[in-house]
């Protein structure tokens, strides 16, 4: 452990290309400030430092998108915070500041800890976790975030989410209005977040009006078929209407690179029970819909991945080349 003295003259050194960072830095310095009484610590150049005995060096590396990992290590005045990449570094800052007792408990909100001289803390710290998920999906949050984008996504840069998972249906014509989530894409990529699509959408792309007229198409559940959530994966006429459609719906999402995939939420267990169904694990049956979304994803959009979440451990379903398999738990 180790005395982080918030009476001495603090400096932080900027990493050598500060400005895909910068929202992240500057958030750093004012909360410092706060916690100093008022007294930001200078903002100073990685390629001209000025003399100081109090550093807080900033760096980073690029190992792509998908990693968001950091470290922060703390000396007697100096600490060095690291980030995988800017949203690593970005975390590692949060990170930091979380441990000195700074918190932003929902949007708009801040905890701040009672007025000390020092602060106590743990000498090294790091996370080397994959992307961190946040999937609004109530119509009123989703409102909530276009109405204020700004304070939801330092919100979201301060928990240390690396991507927005919306809904189809955000990319819709009638609510993405004049380009509404381009706009939301700008403001997320200052904080270096990615939007992505979908997350428990996939009723959403076996319209359920189908159940009146098509009955095997859905899932069975003790001997019954079930109008309600997923549908029946080995039905092969299921899962040509499932590409049709998922075309249509992905075809409207336009420039986004990632589509999460998850079972529908409280129903993650709900699979298909029917005679040819029953040789399929849960997760083997999400993987053979995991697979047709895929393939009218490399269709509408050859560049973009679908994202889908590991439940099972040990198998290994064939899946397509444009899924991402993510192999932890999200929220
Ligand atoms: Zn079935």
């Amino acid at each position: 452990m180790i005395n982080f003295d918030l009476t001495r003259d603090w400096v932080i050194i900027c990493p050598p290309d500060p400005v895909p960072v910068k929202k992240c830095i500057d958030d750093l310095a004012e909360n410092l400030g706060k916690l100093m009484g008022n007294k930001k610590p200078l903002l100073a150049d990685a390629f001209n430092p000025p003399l100081s005995d109090c550093e807080i060096i900033l760096n980073l590396d690029d190992h792509g998108h998908e990693e968001c990992g950091f470290q922060w290590r703390m000396g007697d005045g100096r600490v060095e915070i690291y980030g995988k990449s800017h949203k690593g570094l970005s975390n590692g800052i949060y990170d930091f500041l979380s441990v000195l007792g700074i918190n932003w408990p929902s949007m708009g909100r801040e905890s701040l800890p009672p007025p000390s001289s020092m602060i106590v803390l743990s000498v090294n710290k790091g996370s080397d976790s994959g992307r961190n998920f946040y999937f609004p999906s109530q119509k009123k949050e989703i409102r909530k975030i276009t109405g204020n984008p700004e304070e939801f996504f330092i919100w979201a840069a301060r928990q240390q989410y690396d991507s927005i998972v919306f809904p189809f249906s955000a990319f819709s014509s009638a609510f993405n209005k004049k380009g509404l989530i381009g706009k939301l894409t700008n403001i997320a990529s200052l904080y270096n977040i990615m939007i992505e699509a979908g997350g428990s959408e996939i009723s959403a792309l076996l319209p359920r009006r189908h159940y009146f007229f098509n009955r095997g198409f859905f899932h069975m559940e003790e001997g019954k078929r079930k109008m309600h959530n997923h549908l029946c994966p080995t039905n092969p006429d299921a899962l040509k209407l499932l590409i049709k459609n998922a075309k249509k719906i992905f075809s409207r999402v336009k420039g986004i690179g990632f589509f999460y995939l998850r079972p529908d939420t409280g129903k993650e267990n709900s699979w298909c029970s029917c005679p040819s169904c029953r040789a399929f694990s849960k997760q083997e049956q999400f993987c053979i819909i995991a697979n047709a979304a895929a393939d009218a994803l490399s269709e509408v959009h050859p560049d973009a991945y679908i994202r889908i979440q590991a439940t099972e451990n040990k198998e290994q379903f064939p899946l397509r080349k444009n899924i991402i398999k993510i192999e932890r738990p999200t929220d």
